[in-house]
């Protein structure tokens, strides 16, 4: 018989912790390994904290996307959004896949480029456009999601010297009943913006080439019928364009902003119980288009620009516990080796954290601080978890959207990120930063040396 770990009796206080209709909080249960490999292996050979990918769920979630939609709608293609997550070997298990690329600076364009994506597969997004991103933008081919009346000027001065007309979509903003409206992107639909700029446009197709019209309505959007919505007002300005302008679209995009299961804060219920099924988003978009009144034949193609619904799934933060502590009112503290300036989404959701040994029954609230020496680094304000201790590990689910392209180097350096393949094989896809690095771009002046 194996020896139990000693674990020190504690007294507490009882509170009468929030009870859902499913009963009281069930401790977490430990997560010894991913894909088959044992946790503190990974965490021994490559250190902690460590963000680790999982290949397998990265082609899962993007062949789950495209079988809810392409079940629905004759011709989809998904466009990866690159700032969710631009590690490259990320992108290119997704354009592996298919995927096209979805960029929002020049930046991220020469970093499709570089990822092997045609021109002409690479969206470009985004408030923010230089006159140097839009000709290099011409000069490759991409499409130009147009944004501003401002943005469509420049571009006209940029192709009035080029031997091809730009292609181009207009970014279309609109009410589908979301609160906020995200209305600072794009042209307003509804006070006939949208329009005015589709007819400068259509004067100008001698410069510019017009191939779709974009609608992403928001960010972890939890109401299905809103897509719907979008879908029918984007598919008759299509249409308004077709017959008014002569101006054929050849694509609709609607965007990203499908959630993925992680729960956001203030959330009654956990994520996997609150989040719409992909089946239903894809079912108001299908419905709207293909009642929508385009003749057979003329479908156009539609777009999709998922981010977190794509990778957070795949993404794990592993970590280990410093410290514990008891704060001024009796609270368990516990204190992690990975803060806020890693898990960057910290700050909207309850991220699910599991041990990765095995604990008795006994649970304790605790709150879980990051290593910062900064009173806002809190990884979750109250979790139930066993009575972790000193050198106890964690693993951190859902983290693969937005995290490896919002971490700050802040106080600590960023660790590994290790891409774990179908074989369960780890590979690291960025190197661990190191001192060197980090000043590598720092000048110290002559007076101040010495
Ligand atoms: C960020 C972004 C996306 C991806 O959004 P998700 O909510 O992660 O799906 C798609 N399109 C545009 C234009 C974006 O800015």
């Amino acid at each position: 018989m194996t020896k139990l770990p000693y674990e020190r009796p504690t007294i507490r206080k009882l509170t009468a912790g929030p009870l859902s209709k499913f009963g009281p909080r069930a401790g977490a249960r430990p997560v010894a390994e991913l894909e088959g490999v044992p946790v503190p292996e990974l965490l021994a050979r490559f250190g902690s904290p460590l963000f680790v990918l999982s290949e397998r769920q990265l082609r899962r979630s993007y062949q789950a996307v495209m079988r809810a939609f392409g079940t629905r709608y004759p011709q989809v293609q998904l466009a990866w959004s690159y700032k969710t997550n631009y590690l490259n070997a990320v992108c290119r298990v997704f354009h592996q896949e298919g995927a096209w690329a979805e960029v929002v600076s020049g930046l991220e364009l020469e970093k499709a480029l570089g990822n092997g994506v045609p021109g002409a597969q690479i969206l470009f997004n985004g408030p923010g456009k230089t006159r140097a991103d839009l000709a290099r933008a011409a000069e490759v081919d991409a499409v130009i999601h147009l944004d501003n009346a401002d943005e469509l000027h420049r571009l006209l001065e940029v192709a009035a010297g080029r031997p091809h007309r730009p292609r181009v979509a207009l970014r279309v903003n609109l009410d589908a009943g979301i609160f906020p409206q995200w209305d600072r992107f794009g042209f307003n639909l509804e006070n006939g913006q949208a329009w005015q700029a589709l007819q400068q446009v259509a004067a100008a197709t001698e410069q510019l080439d017009l191939v779709g019209l974009h609608c992403h309505l928001g960010t972890y959007i939890l109401q299905p019928a809103a897509y719907g919505v979008a879908a029918t007002k984007l598919a008759a300005l299509a249409l308004r364009c077709q017959q008014e302008l002569s101006l054929p679209v050849r694509y609709l995009d609607l965007g990203g902003g499908f959630p993925s299961q992680n729960t956001l804060k203030g959330s009654y219920l956990p994520g996997p119980d609150a989040v719409p099924d992909l089946d239903d988003y894809a079912a108001a978009i299908a419905e709207a288009l293909l009642g929508a009144g385009f003749r057979v034949g003329e479908l156009p193609l539609l777009v999709l620009e998922a981010g977190r619904a794509l990778v957070d799934e795949a993404g794990y933060l592993l970590g280990t516990v410093l410290a514990t502590k008891r704060l001024a009112d009796g609270r368990r503290a516990t204190v992690l080796d990975f803060g806020v300036n890693l898990l960057f989404t910290a700050y909207w959701y309850d991220h699910h954290i599991s041990p990765v040994r095995t604990f008795s029954e006994q649970t304790e609230p605790t709150v879980l601080y990051g290593p910062l020496c900064m009173n806002i680094d809190v990884v979750r304000e109250s979790i139930v978890l066993p009575l972790l201790a000193a050198g106890d590990q964690v693993v951190v689910h859902r983290v693969g959207a937005y995290n490896m392209s919002q971490w700050q180097q802040f106080i600590t350096l960023r660790p590994h990120v290790v891409l774990l393949d179908l074989q369960g094989n780890p590979h690291i896809i960025r190197e661990a930063e190191t001192l060197e690095y980090l000043q590598q771009p720092e000048r110290v002046p002559a007076h101040l040396q010495g």
